[in-house]
């Protein structure tokens, strides 16, 4: 265990532990044993997701700071800059949040509704400028810094998906503290977790959270961002300064080697933010067998994943799968139309990989 709190403010914010649950019918059809954490429905906030678990240990440190406005930046659909405007409405603060265009979907709706429209509900401050999807630094975010400086706030910087951020690692480290807790009055072992991956700290607070328990797993980071060598980095980056953080507060880490980051690149084509064919039917599925909504962007590619893998016997029969359902699915409401036209949709159909 690391028990990260002995070290780390953390402004609770979520309702941990997140559930395990079993899918039985999905582990009928894949021929694996599968159960789901739901991250979705772990807090209260906005419909919550991965980033409320990663900002509760930044909310303590901008705090502590005294700042007033979080600033953070995303994609048009971002589900963090949503999250991040939950974050700051019930803490008192500001959020401005820059929402570049990452991903060219063709959709009147598609900076009206879903995260976005959450996130004007809210009360943020959503700024639409910038082009291109990259977890580096912006100029549109320090631009928008800028502007709260300006106007005498206090801003909090917060990077895409609050990973590149030295405190970005903590909340998926410590998560797997909580999956082990559960484990042990569930009586169960996750040999193998299936996670989607893009802007990094999610999978790579899994991998350091996990390196340090004595039982080992297999931890398969599936890439959103179509971009396999940039995801690997960036988790390798961020698994690497957590160990560091956490060893610099006196807490115990155990070093994290190059075989310990798996990233699968099969299931994120066409691009960032862009559904194939295989994407929809998984999704499809997901939500016909279980009720469980993922999205186009993230975990409809990590539940394509799931299933292919399983089904071509990578994961093997009889292991023990946690599937980690991130959030995301506001976004389904600005990708209706590939749900919606019933030609298109048996082509979709035909076209999945794994359709009987
Ligand atoms: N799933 C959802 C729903 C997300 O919003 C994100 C955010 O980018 C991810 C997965 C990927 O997590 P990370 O950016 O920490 O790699």
């Amino acid at each position: 265990m690391l028990s990260l709190e002995s070290f780390f403010p953390r402004t609770k914010l979520g309702f941990f532990p997140s559930p395990i649950h079993r899918c039985e019918r999905l582990s009928r059809e894949l021929g694996v044993s599968v159960y789901a954490k739901r991250d979705d429905v772990s807090s209260g906030l906005a419909y919550g997701g991965n980033k409320v678990r990663k900002l509760e240990w930044l909310a303590a440190d901008a705090i502590a700071q005294g700042c007033d406005t979080l600033v953070s930046i995303g994609g048009v659909q971002s589900n963090h800059t949503r999250q991040v405007t939950a974050v700051a409405a019930v803490l008192g603060l500001n959020a401005y949040t820059v929402q570049e265009t990452w991903a060219e979907w063709e959709d009147p709706v598609y900076d009206k509704v879903g995260n976005i429209l959450l996130t004007r509900i809210m009360g943020g401050h959503p700024i639409l400028a910038g082009y291109g999807y990259s977890t580096t630094a912006k100029d549109t975010w320090e631009n928008a810094m800028e502007a709260v400086r300006a106007k005498g706030g206090k801003p909090y910087a917060i990077p895409a998906g609050a990973s590149d951020h030295p405190l970005g690692g903590l909340g998926y480290a410590n998560f797997a503290d909580e999956v082990a807790a559960q484990e042990k009055e569930m009586g169960v072992f996750f040999d193998t977790i299936v996670v989607a991956t893009c802007t990094g700290s999610t999978q790579a607070g899994m991998v350091v959270g996990f390196a340090h328990q004595d039982k080992k797993r297999r931890i398969i980071g599936i890439d959103t961002a179509d971009d396999a060598a940039m995801t690997r980095r960036a988790v390798s980056k961020i698994a690497h300064s957590t160990v560091e953080q956490i060893r610099a507060k006196g807490g115990h880490a155990t070093d994290i080697k190059d075989s310990d980051i798996e990233i699968n690149a099969d299931f994120s084509a066409p691009g960032y933010g862009l559904p194939s064919e295989s994407t929809i039917a998984a999704i499809r599925k997901a939500a016909e067998l279980e009720a469980m909504i993922t999205d186009p962007v993230y975990e409809g590619k990590s539940m394509d994943g799931l299933i292919q893998l399983a089904l071509r016997k990578d994961i093997p029969a009889g292991a023990n799968v946690l599937y980690v359902h991130l959030g995301g699915a506001p976004a389904v409401n600005a990708y209706y139309k590939a749900f919606e036209d019933k030609s298109n949709l048996t082509t979709l159909a035909k076209a999945a990989r794994y359709e009987e």
